[in-house]
């Protein structure tokens, strides 16, 4: 008697990849959504460099799940990336930090990974992965990401949100400030420009998040105002996800957070203030909802990858068309 008569099936697999501005990271899921390895790349810039460094990710996320991920059947690919994504063709209209602009990214990556691809906003599959690998998961949640700019992805009722132009999120550039600078989106004193990483190095002329706290903690009167204003401007971003969305969570991410524990409590400070004063706003309880998320990067490619799983295992006949919506 030979066992060697015994032929597996290949396990199937779903990768999610998260291009950042540096570093591409990509997870490697079974088909149970149980996580099998973690693999990281430098990014490479351009449409080739892109299309390469998430092949590359992918390629290293099979290596390192040793025989299963090198031997399994590789179903679908969720890539997250960061910029103006058209998310029904899987195309990259513009992203500046990795150089690309109109990028067929889906029908690119289908043609390097033979198997089919999806392509969304990295910070709308973040806000997936946080809603489906929260336990119990949470059918709303909006993600709050403070990076160079200010946007939210928002699940709500277990769906991702994205509307008409896929706007749904972008509050960064609701007004905080009429009488504010003037916002790269042509508009006038964005929420962003207050609360975002780049909006308080210009208010503080290039002095770090963390330092212009310090500052503040000890009194000094330019970096007090600039960090209440911060604190105020992100506060109201919060109060804005929560009046318009209802979400059960309003997770907080991206490099900003690194210095949380700065500003935190200056944000719950202002919304405790309006509480006092707003029964509405009391009945929100919107201080309990806010929790801080630490690896964005890793919670994106999660979101992808489950993202990937989803929409593949909706489409029983599995054509690549059919899997981007
Ligand atoms: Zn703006």
């Amino acid at each position: 008697m030979s066992a060697a008569t015994i032929v597996e099936a290949p396990m199937p697999l779903v990768a999610g990849v998260d291009v950042g501005g540096t570093k591409t990271e990509a997870v490697l899921l079974d088909a149970r959504g149980a996580e099998l390895s973690r693999a990281r790349v430098s990014t490479r810039t351009g449409p080739a460099g892109v299309v390469g460094s998430v092949a590359d990710a992918v390629a290293a996320a099979r290596r390192a799940a040793g025989p299963t991920g090198r031997g399994g059947l590789l179903r679908a690919v969720g890539v997250g990336v960061p910029g103006a994504v058209d998310a029904a063709t899987g195309t990259v209209g513009r992203a500046v930090n990795l150089d690309v602009e109109d990028l067929d990214l889906a029908r690119r990556l289908e043609a390097a990974l033979g198997c089919a691809v999806v392509v969304d906003n990295d910070v709308n599959l973040a806000a997936v992965g946080l809603a489906r690998s929260r336990r119990p998961s949470t059918p709303s949640l909006a993600f709050l990401n403070l990076g160079t700019g200010m946007g939210a992805g928002v699940v709500l009722d277990g769906t991702l949100l994205r509307g008409t132009r896929g706007a749904a999120g972008e509050i960064g550039h609701l007004c905080f400030d009429p009488r504010g600078p003037r916002c790269g989106c042509g508009m006038t004193g964005c929420l962003e420009l207050y609360a975002s990483g780049s909006g308080l190095l210009r208010a503080s002329g290039g002095v770090p998040v963390a330092e212009v706290f310090a500052r503040a903690e000890r009194g000094e009167p330019r970096s007090s105002a600039i960090a209440a204003r911060f604190s105020t401007a992100l506060a109201e971003a919060v109060r804005v996800l929560a009046q318009a969305y209802d979400p059960a969570v309003i997770a907080l991410g991206g490099g900003v957070f690194a210095s949380e524990r700065l500003f935190l409590p200056r944000v719950r400070r202002v919304i405790g203030e309006w509480e006092a004063s707003s029964t509405f706003v009391r009945s929100l309880r919107i201080g309990e909802r806010l929790t801080v998320v630490e690896a964005t990067s890793a919670v994106a490619a999660t979101g992808a990858a489950l993202w990937a799983a989803e929409i593949a295992a909706s489409t029983a006949a599995g054509s690549a068309p059919a899997l981007r919506r």
